[in-house]
C-alpha cells in the first residue's frame, strides 16, 4: 500500500491514464458524483453493527467486517446474498422489507448521523467551484437522507440525488453513476465519482467516470486500485486539501 502524500503530479498522471483509456482529449471537471456512507457520514461502523446484529436475529453469523465489502449494495440485494449463503434462497419481497427495517431499527439504536471530518470543506470548495453535486448513495436510509441540508446546506438540492428507491440494481452496477450522470446534465468525461466502497469504485469506474476512492474504514487501499480507482486518497481530509488544486488544474469550461 502506497502511503506517501498524494500530490498534484500524482493526480496529473491519474488524469492522464484515465484521458488515455476513455480516449478523451480533453477534461473539465463540471460535475461530482458523491457517495453518502463512508463519505459524507462516518456511518459505516454503525452500519456494519447493525447488520451483524439483524443477520444473528435470523439465526446467522458474520463477520462485521465482510459488510464493508458489501457496501454500495442495496440494503435487499446485501439480504438476498446472505440469504443465499446461509438458506439457499433470496429472501421473500416482505421478509426482505422486514429485515431491512430491523436493521434500521438497529442503526439507529447504535447511533448513526456524524458527518466525516473533510466532508464539509470538501462540500464548500466544490460550491465555490461551480461544479454541480449529485449525491448517488445505495442507501434508503430516511434519518442520513432527511439530514443532509442541514449538514451540508445548499450542497445537494431534491433533484440531483440517486438513492436506493431510484435504481433498479444498486452499485457495483454502473446504473446508480448513469442516472447521476443524467441529472447533471453531464458526460463521464466531465465528471467525477467520489467513493470509499470496491463496490461503489466498480460502479464509477463502469460508468465511465474519472473515480477517486478515499480510504475512511478498513478496506485498504489495493483493494480500491483492484476495482478501478483512479486515484486513492487516505482520508476525506487530504482530499479535500488537494481538491482546490485538483479543481484548478481541471476548470469548468
Ligand atoms: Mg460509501
Amino acid at each position: 500500500m502506497d502511503l506517501r502524500k498524494v500530490t498534484a503530479d500524482d493526480v496529473r498522471s491519474a488524469v492522464a491514464r484515465f484521458m488515455e483509456r476513455s480516449g478523451l482529449d480533453r477534461f473539465s471537471i463540471r460535475a461530482a458524483l458523491i457517495d453518502m456512507d463512508g463519505v459524507l457520514y462516518d456511518s459505516m461502523k454503525y452500519h456494519t453493527l447493525a447488520w451483524q446484529h439483524m443477520m444473528r436475529d435470523v439465526g446467522v453469523e458474520c463477520t462485521r467486517d465482510e459488510f464493508y465489502l458489501y457496501e454500495g449494495m442495496t440494503g435487499i440485494a446485501t439480504i438476498n446474498l446472505l440469504f443465499r449463503r446461509a438458506f439457499g434462497r433470496d429472501a421473500d419481497p416482505d421478509e426482505g422489507k422486514r429485515l431491512y427495517a430491523v436493521k434500521t431499527r438497529y442503526f439507529h439504536e447504535f447511533g448513526d448521523r456524524e458527518p466525516m471530518p473533510g466532508a464539509d470543506r470538501m462540500l464548500r470548495a466544490l460550491i465555490r467551484g461551480g461544479i454541480k453535486r449529485v449525491l448517488v448513495t445505495g442507501s434508503a436510509q430516511a434519518s442520513l437522507l432527511e439530514s443532509l441540508e442541514s449538514d451540508y446546506p445548499g450542497a445537494f438540492t431534491e433533484q440531483r440525488r440517486v438513492t436506493a428507491l431510484d435504481v433498479k440494481h444498486g452499485k457495483p452496477s454502473p446504473e446508480p453513476y448513469l442516472m447521476g450522470l443524467k441529472k447533471a446534465g453531464e458526460e463521464a468525461a466531465n465528471s467525477i465519482v467520489i467513493e470509499n466502497a470496491p463496490l461503489g469504485v466498480k460502479a464509477g469506474h463502469a460508468a465511465g467516470c474519472f473515480t477517486i476512492a478515499v480510504t475512511t474504514g478498513p478496506i485498504p487501499a489495493d483493494e480500491m486500485w483492484k476495482a478501478g480507482a483512479d486515484l486513492v486518497l487516505p482520508s476525506m481530509p487530504e482530499f479535500a486539501d488537494l481538491l482546490p488544486a485538483i479543481l484548478e488544474m481541471y476548470p469548468v469550461n
